[in-house]
């Protein structure tokens, strides 16, 4: 390593707060699937800043469009009207299908706002206070005490405790333990249609219609948080839409504005009608121009550039070719996810590799410590899988 690069990751330990064991390597710049560091060396790219470059880096017309929008106008607040922030909530309400948008910040916020509709829904019904939220184990919201107390982890809340209280917890993919927090005081029901960072776990199509009739049975509201999974990422805009069902509320982040800090809840006709009203939530920032130009143009890019398309085509290659790696070693125990979504699940912990893989010019990152998680940019092609599984082999080889 170069001093120079040396001299960044020392005065970052100096300065930064230690709340990330990061990778020793400052990145510099990135071209499309790849990046690179300070000292020019060139990585495959499978994380994408954790789903969120869908696009890669320096998509073109994204890139014009963000520079556009800050030679016209960067921010404004929410107490008046901007063009990028109607036609980006005009769009998503279109691929969504959901009725009304508030645009945040970032992913926890999102979360925060929807746990808010949903007790303020619960509140306008029976004026009551008391009410209760259904969260999934292994599940991941965010780390804003809202999002955190829903968050099914508990090694991420403990020494946090008091969190916002009334929150139970049941497992996905079983109904029972779901009916068996089911009371008068439950508002909302609250999962990840696919757990990320619990370990790559998708809902099943069973689970969800059951939870989803269960909701409308007894008005308790649905809320699917599709910040990870969302955008693409499982070869359906929201991976929800491939179960013929609909959230009531949903989450929105990460991939939504491909780089620029944004985020987004969507309520539909019922929620939108019935619960926060002027006075009720507020941001100064979400949804700003800028921000709001970024989903702008990533929604018109999906659509023009045919990006969900080569999910759909590149995404079962991927799954072979990471089968073919399941088959080949013993110790890889499972591969699970949906589309570009995926998690590579061994018997012991995945950090060796994942290091190995970094210094063979390879981007990957864990959910959990067994599991080597992939979700790269969502315009990998067949040839860039055929080259992450080349290095990821050759380091599976020494494990
Ligand atoms: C990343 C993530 C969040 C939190 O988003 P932030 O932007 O980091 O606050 C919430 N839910 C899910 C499913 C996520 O993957």
């Amino acid at each position: 390593m170069s001093e120079l690069m040396q001299k960044y990751i020392d005065d970052a330990e100096k300065a930064l707060l230690h709340t990330y064991n990061r990778y020793q390597l400052v990145l510099d710049k990135g071209e499309g699937v790849y990046l690179y560091d300070l000292d020019g060396n060139k990585y495959l790219d499978f994380v994408s800043g954790i789903a969120v470059f869908a696009l890669g880096y320096h998509y073109k017309d994204y890139d014009d469009a963000l520079k556009a929008q800050i030679d016209k106008l960067l921010h404004t607040s929410n107490y008046y009207y901007n063009v990028p922030a109607v036609e980006a909530a005009m769009k998503i309400k279109e691929v969504s299908g959901m009725d009304r948008v508030f645009f945040t910040n970032s992913g926890a916020e999102a979360v925060e706002g929807a746990i808010k509709a949903a007790r303020k829904y619960a509140f306008l019904k029976d004026g009551k206070t008391d009410h209760e939220i259904i969260a999934m184990n292994h599940s991941f919201h965010g780390r804003t005490f809202g999002a955190l107390s829903v968050t099914g982890n508990p090694h991420y809340r403990e020494v946090f405790e008091p969190m916002i209280g009334n929150i139970k917890f049941a497992d996905l993919n079983d109904f029972d333990s779901v009916l068996a927090c089911v009371n008068d005081k439950t508002c909302a029901i609250i999962m990840e249609t696919v757990q990320g960072e619990g370990g790559i776990f998708p809902a099943t199509e069973e689970f969800l219609t059951k939870v989803r009739q269960l909701c409308d049975e007894k008005d308790i509201l649905l809320i699917l948080d599709e910040i990870q999974c969302g955008m693409g990422r499982t070869g359906y805009m929201f991976a929800w839409q491939k179960y013929g069902i609909k959230p009531d509320i949903m989450t929105t982040a990460k991939a939504l504005g491909c780089g620029v800090p944004v985020g987004a809840f969507l309520l539909n006709k019922k929620v939108g009608a019935n619960s926060l009203v002027a006075g009720d939530h507020g941001t100064t920032y979400g949804g700003n121009p800028l921000a709001c130009a970024a989903i702008s143009k990533v929604l018109d890019l999906f659509k023009q550039d045919n990006i969900i398309e080569n999910v759909n085509e590149v995404a079962p290659y991927l799954e072979k070719r990471l089968d073919e790696l399941k088959d080949k070693y013993d110790f890889i125990v499972d591969r699970r996810g949906a589309g570009f979504m995926q998690g590579l699940v061994l018997d012991r912990p995945v950090s060796d590799v994942i290091n190995k893989a970094l210094s063979k010019g390879l981007i990957l990152i864990n959910a959990g410590t067994q599991i080597i998680r992939f979700v790269p940019p969502l315009i990998i092609t067949k040839e860039n899988v055929d080259d992450m599984i080349a290095i990821l082999d050759s380091c599976l080889g020494t494990v």
